[in-house]
């Protein structure tokens, strides 16, 4: 099956030898647990780069490594419009605090460029590459009006915030049903919430999974896959459609749960074993 038509876009432009520098133009807090444990929605003075929705830039953090080297690109996803749309802002990123701590010693260590970021006051300069990434992207203009699912863990809803707001801000003639399911611990993890409570239009379906609040029929954890059966006869007629494209981003593992309750329910609905093997053509991954 031929996957589905996605725009040409630009990939690194600015590359590690030439870089953007890019203004922090303003910077808040998410969510908050502790200090080893935010998210903050921060906004970038970028437009110099021609990045589109889906897509995410590279962060190359000040200093070294331990091996004297200079630190390896990270990427974030992209969490508003694309740069050259009519209604665009700023480039705004969505980036979770990466602290660890060895289990065994005790050592805590920091995530360079997560922190770097976290911590990065209005006025900072913040050296970005990119923009990376052809494939995590809405379909071409004339082909957009098609059904999706949306499945995100994490910070792997920024993308998705760019993606409703094209659909539902800026694509008038967009009708089909859009299918947003958003794991998380905890309801107070729910990144753009009050966000995404705001669209109202009969299409859009809001579904959340808080994994320690919530527990599945089995009295587990509730997870974006028991969303998937919860919902399921909602969500089948997208699913089920040819036409019908799924994203998912967030952490890595999460496509396991997700792809075994989408073999279910196609099941359930007469599509025989390993369903969601068979549709790879309009499904699109990006964990990390
Ligand atoms: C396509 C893509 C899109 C992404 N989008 C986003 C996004 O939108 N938002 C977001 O927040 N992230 C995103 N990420 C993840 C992001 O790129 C980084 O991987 C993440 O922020 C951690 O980077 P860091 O430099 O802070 O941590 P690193 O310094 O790379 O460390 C990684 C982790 O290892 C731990 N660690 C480091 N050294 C040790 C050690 N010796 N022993 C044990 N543990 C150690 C650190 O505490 C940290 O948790 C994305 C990744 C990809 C691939």
């Amino acid at each position: 099956m031929e996957e589905f038509a996605r725009p040409t876009v630009e990939v690194n432009t600015y590359k590690k030898a030439n870089t953007l520098k890019a203004k922090v133009l303003e910077t808040k807090i998410l969510y908050r647990e502790n200090d080893d444990n935010d998210v903050r929605h921060i906004v970038l003075d970028a437009q110099a780069m021609n990045y589109v929705d889906g897509q995410s830039v590279g962060v190359i953090p000040p200093g070294l490594n331990e091996k004297g080297n200079p630190h390896a690109v990270r990427l974030y996803s992209v969490a508003s419009l694309a740069s050259r749309m009519p209604g665009s802002e700023n480039l705004m990123l969505c980036v979770k605090r990466s602290n660890a701590v060895d289990p065994a010693s005790g050592v805590k260590y920091l995530g360079v460029a997560s922190n770097y970021l976290c911590d990065a006051k209005v006025g900072d300069e913040i050296t970005l590459t990119g923009p990376a990434g052809r494939k995590f992207l809405l379909p071409v203009a004339g082909d957009i009006d098609r059904p999706y699912v949306f499945i995100a863990t994490g910070t792997g809803i920024a993308p998705f915030r760019g993606f409703l707001q094209r659909l539902f801000k800026h694509t008038p003639e967009f009708k089909s049903p859009v299918f947003l399911l958003f794991g998380v611990k905890t309801q107070a993890e729910l990144l753009y919430n009050d966000e995404f409570s705001e669209y109202k239009q009969a299409n859009f379906h809001y579904f959340k999974a808080l994994s320690r609040e919530m527990k599945n029929p089995s009295g587990g954890r509730y997870y974006v896959g028991d969303l998937i059966r919860e919902h399921g006869e909602k969500l089948w007629p997208a699913i089920g459609n040819e036409r019908g494209i799924i994203f998912m981003c967030g952490l890595k593992g999460m496509e396991e749960g997700v792809s075994n309750a989408i073999n279910e329910l196609a099941k359930a609905h007469g599509a025989g074993d390993n369903y969601y093997q068979s549709i790879e053509h309009r499904v699109v991954e990006e964990v990390y």
